[in-house]
């Protein structure tokens, strides 16, 4: 069902790089055989699941988005698809992004743009778009994004499904193609809280193929949801965060954020206003420490090792020069910008003044949250500062496109877990997001209060 749906809606929405129809088919039937025969299978097993294409997948094309992986077949699995298909969920196919999971609205993809089902006119989000509209537009019940600076949340808020990213090393970073280390993590997106839990709780736990995956066992995640859904929250201090909303927001995500306040006094909790004062630097901090890593990650593409080699047209065949050539002809203009941007921060005589400055905001933000978890369990605000723009609204200003992922940054800089639900559409029709922060290690809060608010 979900193919034949991927056949008729997936031209319009392009949310989908790769259909892997006969391997997700071949994984559907040997689970319904194994389930005939009597076999106890995981809760998930046979619900189809579409991945995105940051995510190597062995024997399946993974590109990142990006021309300079075209055509490369990953040799092995990021180990959360491992364990995707251990529990046998069959995987549809590789969806599209933002090249190198750079962006806030898929735009920047080397393979086109992605649709959002709710106005075809309209950004999915980004940098996971393609994950987000395969989820809405009932392609995919489930899928899995990656968040470094909101690549979940923001994309789940434009197009009313739920977003997770876990507390930092929750899910193995193993067999992701990085693009700031420090930052990234997998996570679920999904049409109900329910179904995240049991997707992160899947994909959750230790790796020792992952220097920074925790060694902790997966939290409850499933059974905090399933609380969460009685309603019931006596006791729970929600956090609003002063510095994340109010002016900036448009309009009726204000008001639909207003409203879930008030849904949350109803089912118990106490509501309290909580200040973060260095969270206004928190996406200049993060648009140094990004594209410092992200520079560094990207060396890697060289044409030598992975996907496009192009050889310079005239003079020497030097390394160097293929180097250059393969770079110039395989990265987008974002990837160059932030690679420049990254260099740069990073240089000997600019290090301390950018790179080290930005490190030290990050601290300071880690300790507005620390404060901030005092005085509240749960910190709420809404994901992203406007519903879905059109194509083309921000491309040619960067700083327009940096500044939908206000509210999404703080949790990674200091590596805390996140969800974003749906709140209800805006005065322009779309949907809103509305955003649960949690302490690092306590992503079951977000299920439990999700799952109260959904
Ligand atoms: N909008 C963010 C950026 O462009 C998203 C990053 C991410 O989470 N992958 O950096």
């Amino acid at each position: 069902a979900h193919l034949d749906r991927i056949s008729a809606v997936d031209t319009d929405v392009h949310a989908f790089l790769h259909v892997s129809a006969d391997e997700a088919l071949a994984t559907a039937r040997d689970i319904d055989a194994r389930r005939a025969a009597g076999e106890d299978l995981h809760p998930l097993a046979g619900v189809p699941i579409a991945v995105k294409d940051v995510v190597v997948t062995k024997g399946l094309p993974t590109t990142a988005g990006s021309k300079i992986l075209e055509g490369w077949i990953p040799p092995y699995d990021a180990t959360l698809v491992e364990k995707i298909k251990a529990a046998g969920l069959p995987i549809l196919g590789k969806t599209n992004m933002d090249e190198f999971a750079m962006g806030s609205s898929t735009e920047h993809s080397a393979y086109g743009n992605t649709r959002n089902p709710w106005d075809l006119d309209r950004i999915p989000g980004g940098s996971g778009g393609g994950s987000a509209a395969a989820v809405a537009a009932f392609e995919a019940p489930l899928a899995i994004g990656t968040d470094t600076g909101g690549s979940i949340r923001q994309p789940g808020a434009v197009t009313g499904t739920v977003g997770v990213k876990p507390t930092y090393g929750g899910v193995s970073r193993y067999g992701l193609i990085a693009m700031a280390s420090s930052l990234d993590q997998a996570g679920p997106v999904t049409r109900t809280v329910l179904d995240s839990a049991l997707l992160h709780e899947l994909i959750g736990g230790h790796d020792p193929r992952d220097s920074t995956s925790l060694d902790e066992p997966v939290p409850t995640l499933v059974d905090a949801a399933r609380q969460g859904a009685l309603g019931d929250l006596t006791g729970v201090r929600v956090g609003v965060v002063k510095e994340l909303s109010g002016e900036g927001y448009q309009a009726g995500v204000s008001a639909r954020f207003e409203e879930s306040l008030e849904l949350l006094k109803a089912a118990g909790a106490e509501v309290v206003e909580v200040s973060c004062p260095h969270f206004v630097n928190a996406l200049a901090a993060y648009y140094l420490i990004m594209p410092a890593e992200a520079s560094s990650n990207l060396a890697k593409f060289d044409g030598m090792r992975f996907g496009l080699r192009v050889e310079p047209t005239e003079g020497p065949v030097t390394a160097e020069r293929v180097m250059s050539a393969t770079r110039g002809a395989g990265f987008g203009d974002e990837v160059k910008r932030r690679v420049i941007l990254g260099t740069y921060a990073l240089s000997a005589g600019y290090y301390d003044a950018y790179y080290g400055s930005a490190q030290k905001v990050r601290t300071l933000i880690q300790r507005d949250f620390a404060a901030a978890f005092e005085k509240a369990d749960v910190l709420v605000s809404p994901t992203s500062p406007t519903t879905a723009f059109k194509f083309g609204e921000k491309l040619d200003d960067p700083l327009a496109m940096y500044l939908n992922d206000v509210a999404t940054i703080p949790a990674n800089l200091a590596g805390v877990p996140g969800i974003s639900l749906p709140n209800g559409l805006s005065d322009d029709g779309l949907p809103v997001g509305f955003q649960i922060l949690a302490p690092a290690r306590a992503d079951e809060r977000l299920y439990r209060v999700g799952a109260a608010l959904e």
